[in-house]
């Protein structure tokens, strides 16, 4: 995708208005337009990169490094007792925007936002052999 297409990358250069928390060489933290809570923010490179596999360990740094005061921040404002930070690759995992971004999503009692949490259980054997698998591809 050429960053012209990409509607966070025209965010990024300044193109398209957005409601900045704040702003580095690297990266750049918003407001979402379509707030799930009040106070609902995104944190982004401002390079084109679509999915968070797809970054370089030193790019998630420089972007990853504002995650906690931004956390601390979006907090204190809205007094959200709890968060999640929320971020998703690809079609299936529901990423609309495809352009790396993560989600400040703070939480009140009572709120709307749900999500579904299935978890289940590893037959005998399942996990240690999923074990491997993931510290093969790791090598
Ligand atoms: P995704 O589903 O890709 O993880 O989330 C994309 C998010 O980007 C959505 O929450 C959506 O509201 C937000 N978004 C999409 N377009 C714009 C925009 O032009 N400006 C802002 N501030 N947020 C946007
Ligand atoms: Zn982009």
């Amino acid at each position: 995708m050429k960053s012209t297409d990409c509607i966070f990358c025209r965010i990024a250069a300044g193109d398209i208005p957005c409601a900045k928390l704040l702003e580095t060489d690297e990266a750049l933290a918003f407001l979402d337009v379509n707030p799930l809570t009040p106070g609902h923010a995104l944190l982004i490179p401002k390079t084109h990169v679509e999915r968070l596999d797809e970054m370089t360990g030193s790019l998630a740094g420089q972007v990853l490094r504002h995650l906690p005061s931004l956390a601390r921040a979006v907090q204190q404002a809205t007094g959200a007792p709890a968060y999640n930070i929320l971020q998703n690759n690809g079609q299936l995992a529901n990423q609309a925007v495809g352009h790396v971004h993560f989600h400040i999503i703070p939480r009140a009692p009572g709120d709307a936002f749900r999500f579904n949490w299935p978890a289940a259980q590893y037959a005998e054997g399942e996990m240690e052999a999923m074990r491997q698998k993931i510290l093969a591809a790791l090598e």
